[in-house]
């Protein structure tokens, strides 16, 4: 794993994406999931995050490894992108829409993303806006993991019953990859597996 990271662009529409490199994974998650920390105690530092806010632009925001550009030829060997979050209560229409398109978009269109992990909070487990976005993917056929979140906030007893409705909503879909991650970055639970998991990736 790369020792330091770097915010290269937010990408707001297709035209914007930097040149494809050898690989790409994705996190995804409802506003509020914990997708910042998690994406932090991976790569193990603070990373500047553009504005989640509702009403601001929605953007990709990618991060590569230290030392990489992301342009012309000085490609890096993974790219990993923070997708805007969805959910709000507040969006209006209009920018649940542009969200759709820009992620479909980039969904559809780009080959090296290798991986989407769909983040889900384990004390709310698979709402129905995360289950549109698992039909997106399903649709583009863009392989993707659930990572529960916050599994800090579930008593241990309730883990097992949580994995299993999990397991439930993914069972019958196409791109799901079965296994389902449960992290906490605030206690550091799950996140060698996670890592382990994306390393696998860089691997195949
Ligand atoms: P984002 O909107 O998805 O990027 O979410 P953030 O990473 O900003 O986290 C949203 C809130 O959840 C913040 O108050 C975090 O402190 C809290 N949070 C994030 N991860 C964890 C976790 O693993 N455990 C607990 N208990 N709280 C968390």
């Amino acid at each position: 794993f790369a020792q330091g990271w770097v915010f290269i662009r937010g990408v707001p529409s297709m035209k914007f994406l930097p040149p494809e490199g050898p690989l790409e994974i994705a996190f995804a998650g409802r506003s509020n999931v914990g997708k910042s920390s998690l994406i932090n105690a991976i790569l193990g530092q603070k990373l500047a995050r553009t504005s989640n806010t509702p009403g601001r632009t929605q953007e990709l925001n990618y991060f590569v490894p230290d030392g990489y550009s992301g342009e012309g030829k000085d490609l890096p060997p993974i790219a990993v992108v923070d997708m805007p979050g969805y959910g709000f209560a507040e969006a209006p229409k209009e920018q649940v829409d542009a969200w759709t398109r820009l992620v479909f978009d980039y969904l559809r269109g780009r080959s090296t993303l290798k991986r989407v992990y769909v983040l889900i909070d384990a004390r709310h487990g698979v709402k129905k806006n995360d289950a549109e976005v698992l039909d997106l993917l399903d649709r583009a056929a863009v392989s993707y993991q659930l990572v529960l979140t916050k599994i800090d906030k579930i008593k241990a007893a309730g883990v097992p019953r949580l994995m299993e409705e999990t397991a439930q909503a993914i069972k019958k879909r196409a791109a799901a990859y079965p296994e389902i991650l449960a992290t906490s970055s605030e206690k550091g639970a799950g996140l060698d597996e996670l890592r382990g998991a994306i390393a696998l990736l860089l691997e195949e």
